[in-house]
């Protein structure tokens, strides 16, 4: 039996599913997770010796790749000072001059430890801030796992949410209204109907779990013009987006400004880091100038915030952008000529180095065409680019990250993979 598997039965006795994440469990598309040793650069070594090239990046934070001198560095130094004081510090300083500076709608920011963190806490300041009760999410835009936001549509569109887990009132879901992504009309409609009550708008500005999705052109704007019309907040997570397909986020590349921004992912240099921010008016309702309470033992942990300025120094440099496009554009071309040849249907979605090759035909623009992707085919996809050595996400409806780490030898080797397991497949 390989160590991996040793190790899994081992964890399954004492971790739900052996996971501490349910998607690291394999669930989806079979087989049984390898467990990493070790990592450096756009590579992931296994317990069993194996090596692969990983375009899962640890979901995201890993813009720079694995074990980034710069980021270990960082670390190591910050971690000989004290790993921690619950005191204020001069690192947390400069990372939220540095973020305020890169994302010009958020004049104050708050760090927190995850994404989850980010999303909850911006929601009940706009809660907060309006008064109001109401929240709008899309179906299938994931934003963490409060209660709040683990909610999915109910029955007859634009309805009442229902939990999407058990232990999720059905009393709070029920605050919680969702509409497809990409349905400005569906949220024109909304707030026709609720406009008094709602207090915001959240959204992936770039949808990246139900699988890559980009807003329709106008989608964005559209969100911004109908909150502010009615006095709701518009909330954009981009714990995925941020620093990932801009410097600015989402924000910079689309051109459209939030109230309330999530970040985290790329801003903790691959240690647990969250943030959220806005208008100084707006976080002003934050303890302990305001009234909306949140608060953290380890908020603005000195390593993750060294670890994450790091990171975000080495892609102030703008030319990263450019490289991350041709890398992604590559890893792209490589799925699409495959697909071509082996006569699978593949719709690849794609912003920057955030891509997704969904198995259907149809153009995926939301959750209900995302859906139609053959899931049973992705699984015999992902098994057969793993055996070749390439590490996708072990589900459909997951993004591919390159990384700053990833070289065009990478992508080539990625396209040759790809185009055998797409004709394994066929
Ligand atoms: C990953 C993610 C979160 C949750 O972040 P965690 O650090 O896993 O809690 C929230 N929103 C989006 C868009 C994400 O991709």
């Amino acid at each position: 039996m390989s160590e991996s598997r040793r190790l899994l039965e081992a964890a399954s006795r004492v971790i739900p599913g052996g996971v501490n994440s349910p998607v690291r469990a394999f669930r989806a598309v079979g087989g049984s997770p390898p467990f990493i040793a070790r990592a450096e650069g756009a590579r992931l070594v296994d317990v069993d010796g194996r090596s692969y090239l990983d375009f899962v990046g640890s979901w995201g934070p890993l813009i720079l790749g694995h074990a980034a001198p710069a980021v270990v560095e960082a670390v190591t130094e910050a971690a000989r000072r004290g790993t921690s004081y619950g005191a204020p510090t001069p690192l947390e300083v400069e990372m939220a001059e540095v973020v305020t500076a890169a994302y010009p709608s958020m004049e104050m920011v708050r760090l927190v430890s995850s994404g989850t963190e980010a999303a909850m806490s911006a929601i009940r300041v706009a809660r907060g801030a309006t008064g109001r009760d109401v929240l709008v999410k899309f179906d299938g835009c994931y934003h963490g796992h409060a209660d709040s936001l683990l909610v999915k549509a109910g029955s007859g569109g634009a309805t009442f949410g229902v939990p999407d887990s058990k232990g999720v009132p059905a009393a709070l879901a029920e605050l919680t209204l969702t509409v497809a992504f990409n349905d400005l009309d569906g949220v024109r409609d909304l707030f026709r109907r609720k406009g008094d009550s709602i207090a915001a708008v959240i959204v992936e500005p770039v949808a990246g779990n139900m699988g890559v999705v980009p807003p329709a052109p106008g989608f964005l704007e559209g969100l911004r013009e109908v909150t502010r019309a009615h006095g709701a907040l518009l909330i954009f997570d981009e714990v995925i987006t941020g620093f990932r397909v801009a410097y600015g986020g989402a924000q910079e590349r689309y051109g459209v400004q939030a109230d309330l921004t999530c970040l985290g992912k790329i801003i903790g240099g691959g240690l647990p880091v969250g943030a959220y921010g806005g208008r100084r008016a707006i976080m002003s309702e934050v303890s302990p100038l305001g009234g909306v309470y949140q608060a953290g033992t380890l908020s603005g942990n000195p390593l993750a915030v060294a670890a994450g300025l790091a990171a975000i120094r080495a892609l102030a440099d703008r030319r990263a952008y450019a490289r991350l496009e041709t890398l992604g554009a590559l890893l792209e071309q490589g799925l699409r000529d495959g697909a071509q040849k082996a006569g699978v249907p593949l719709t690849v979605n794609r912003v920057g180095s955030m891509l997704t090759a969904f198995f259907c035909a149809t153009p995926v623009t939301d959750y209900a065409t995302a859906r139609k992707a053959d899931t049973a085919r992705y699984a015999r996809f992902f098994s057969a680019m793993l055996e070749r050595g390439i590490y996708l996400a072990p589900s459909q409806f997951e993004a591919a990250f390159v990384s700053l780490a990833h070289a065009e030898a990478d992508l080539a080797l990625a396209a040759r993979a790809a185009a055998e397991s797409l004709s394994t497949v066929a």
